[in-house]
């Protein structure tokens, strides 16, 4: 019997965990999918982007199709006109 340290450990999966590189989180995604009764939407759902680096929030947007568009394409768009990342990588 080794008594090596147990690799797979406790935690639940698909929720990483922190970098343990040191990388700070540098945005964040908000999404919330809303709640919906059969058609009808009692909660709309909403998404929000905040980015840490130039500390700017977009949105929130709201309704199913935006939030699909935004969660898809933030992050990119962002990136191209987020301040802090444009002047580190001129
Ligand atoms: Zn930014």
């Amino acid at each position: 019997m080794t008594d090596k340290p147990t690799a797979a450990g406790g935690r639940s999966p698909g929720r990483p965990a922190r970098p343990a590189d040191g990388r700070a989180v540098a945005a964040a995604l908000f999404v919330d999918l809303g709640e919906s009764r059969g058609d009808q939407w009692i909660r709309q759902p909403r998404a929000r982007y905040e980015c840490l680096r130039c500390r700017t929030a977009e949105g929130p947007v709201h309704g199913q199709a935006a939030v699909a568009n935004f969660t898809r394409s933030i992050k990119a768009e962002h990136h191209s006109r987020c301040t802090a990342i444009q002047e580190h990588s001129s």
